[in-house]
C-alpha cells in the first residue's frame, strides 16, 4: 500500500509554524496580522468555510474579522467595502468568499482587492505572476498541494504530472506550479478523449474535478503520487459520506502516495492561506 500523505498532520506542522511567526512579529512589531473576511449571501458550504478560515486564524493568533452581507448587496455597495479595506493600515488580507451572487460580477470584485492583500491569490496581477514563473502570492489549494508534493521528496523534476481539471482556482495554477518545478505537465478536462491513456503515463496524478471517484486502479501507472482535490458529498447505505475524486480503496495499492479524503488537500488549504496571511502582512507592513 501507498504512503498516505496527511494533510491533516502537515498542516498542524505549518499551522504551529504560524503560531510562533506571529507571535515573533507581535514581539517585534506590537502587532499581528489581520485577515478580512467578506461573505455574501446564506451559501452553506461557504458559510462553513468562512467559519473553519476564522477557527484557524484564532488558533494561529491572527486577527480575523467576517463580515456577512445579505445577498441583494449591491456591486457597488460591495466595492466600496473593499476599497476602505484596502485602505485601512490595520487590514493585511482580505479575502471575499466565492462563488458571489449573479448579479455581482466576480472579476471586478477580485481586480478591486489592492494587489499585496489579495490573501486569495486571485487578483489578476497575482495570476499573471504564477503564469510568469514569478514570485506571487500562490492561491491556497495550489499552493497547499504543491507543499504536499514535496513533503514526499520525490522528486517532481522531469516527471510527467497529470492534472486533471483546469478551473482558475486549482487545475491551472497548480499546473503552473508544477510546470514551474520543471515537470511535463498535461492538463486534462471534460473534453479530454482518452483519460485513461493520459492517466497511466502520469507520475504525478492531481484530481481537481469534483467527481465522485472517477480516478480508479486501472487508470492510476503503478508507484505514482496520487493527489486527489474533489470533495464530493454522496449517500452510501443511507449515511453521507465524503469522498474525493480518487477510488481511495482501490488506487492506494498502486500509488506510491496518496492523499486522503477527508483529511488531504482541505487541512492544507487553510494552512496556506494562514502562511499567505503573514506574507500580506510582511508587504502590507513593508517589511
Ligand atoms: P470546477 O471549477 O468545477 O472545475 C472542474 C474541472 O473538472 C473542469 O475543468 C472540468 O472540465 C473538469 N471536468 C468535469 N468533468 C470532467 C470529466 N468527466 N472528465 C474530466 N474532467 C472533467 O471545480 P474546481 O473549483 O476546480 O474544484 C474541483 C474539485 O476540487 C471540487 O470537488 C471542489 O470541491 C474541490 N476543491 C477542493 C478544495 C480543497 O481545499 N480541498 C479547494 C477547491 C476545490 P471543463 O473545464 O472542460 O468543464
Amino acid at each position: 500500500m501507498g504512503e498516505i500523505i496527511s494533510g491533516k498532520a502537515l498542516s498542524k506542522t505549518i499551522r504551529a509554524e504560524v503560531k510562533t511567526q506571529v507571535e515573533a512579529l507581535q514581539a517585534k512589531h506590537g502587532k499581528v496580522p489581520h485577515l478580512v473576511v467578506i461573505l455574501v449571501g446564506e451559501d452553506a458550504a461557504s458559510e462553513s468555510y468562512v467559519k473553519a478560515k476564522g477557527k484557524a486564524c484564532a488558533k494561529a493568533g491572527i486577527r480575523s474579522t467576517i463580515l456577512k452581507k445579505e445577498e441583494t448587496i449591491t456591486e457597488d455597495e460591495l466595492l466600496k467595502i473593499i476599497q476602505e479595506f484596502n485602505e485601512d493600515p490595520d487590514t493585511h488580507g482580505i479575502l471575499v468568499q466565492l462563488p458571489l451572487p449573479k448579479h455581482i460580477d466576480e472579476n471586478k470584485v477580485l481586480l478591486a482587492i489592492q494587489k499585496e492583500k489579495d490573501v486569495d491569490g486571485f487578483h489578476p496581477l497575482n495570476v499573471a505572476a504564477v503564469h510568469l514563473g514569478q514570485e506571487a502570492i500562490l492561491p491556497a489549494t495550489p499552493k497547499g498541494i504543491l507543499t504536499m508534493l514535496k513533503s514526499t521528496g520525490v522528486e517532481i523534476k522531469g516527471k510527467k504530472a497529470l492534472v486533471i481539471g483546469r478551473s482558475n482556482i486549482v487545475g491551472k495554477p497548480v499546473s503552473m506550479l508544477l510546470l514551474k518545478e520543471h515537470a511535463t505537465v498535461t492538463i486534462a478536462h471534460s473534453r479530454t478523449l482518452d483519460m485513461k491513456k493520459e492517466a497511466l503515463e502520469a507520475d504525478i496524478l492531481v484530481a481537481a474535478v469534483g467527481r465522485p471517484n472517477m480516478v480508479t486502479a486501472d487508470m492510476v501507472k503503478e508507484g505514482a503520487v496520487v493527489i486527489d482535490v474533489g470533495v464530493n458529498r454522496i449517500e452510501v447505505n443511507g449515511e453521507r459520506k465524503l469522498v474525493g475524486d480518487v477510488d481511495f480503496e482501490s488506487v492506494k495499492d498502486k500509488a506510491s502516495f496518496i492523499t486522503p479524503v477527508p483529511g488531504g488537500v482541505g487541512p492544507m488549504t487553510i494552512a496556506s492561506l494562514l502562511q499567505n496571511t503573514i506574507e500580506c502582512f510582511t508587504m502590507v507592513e513593508k517589511l
